[in-house]
């Protein structure tokens, strides 16, 4: 890769170190030439394959795009939608896959979504799972109803952050 300061096509690795999780690898380089440094970030090529057959680069800033609009309205700030784009991602990454569906990328998304505003997954899970009836959003009532309640019955003593909103 070229130098960014003076277009030399050589440089030396001076530090590599992990980050994200180890889902990416930090390299400092040095240019012989003009002797500046600069960083590069590798990462394993994630695809997202769409139902329309073309294929993308996963990209954090279309899953914060598509929550976001669930989120009209709904107390859920940039800072949480950068958050959940990147658990998303982190999660999709961990489980080693180099290519994933599109409708796959949006279930992975139901679980953090679900954590942060629930109106707002109710929605999305909606469109991503295909609820076509009434029926279908009781039972995900439902069903949110039966995770809040067992939170609810921990064992008095363990500390839980309260959502008082
Ligand atoms: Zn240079």
């Amino acid at each position: 890769m070229y130098c960014p300061f003076c277009r030399n096509p050589d440089s030396r690795v001076v530090d590599s170190r992990l980050v994200d999780d180890g889902s990416a690898i930090r390299r400092r380089r040095l240019c012989p030439e003009c002797d500046r440094r600069f960083s590069t970030i590798e990462t394993t090529s994630l695809t997202v394959n769409k139902r329309s057959g073309v294929s993308e680069p996963f990209s954090r800033s279309k899953i914060i795009n598509g929550v976001r609009k669930a989120c009209q309205g709904r107390p859920v700030s940039e800072d949480d939608l950068a958050i959940l784009a990147q658990d998303v991602e982190e999660s999709i990454r961990a489980s080693g896959i180099a290519e994933i569906d599109a409708h796959a990328v949006g279930l992975e998304i139901l679980k953090p979504l679900q954590r942060l505003d629930q109106i707002a997954y109710l929605r999305f899970a909606s469109v991503y799972q295909d609820f076509e009836s009434l029926e279908d959003f009781e039972n995900a009532i439902e069903t949110l109803r039966a995770e809040a309640g067992r939170r609810s019955t921990m064992p008095s003593g363990i500390q839980l952050p309260l959502d008082v909103r």
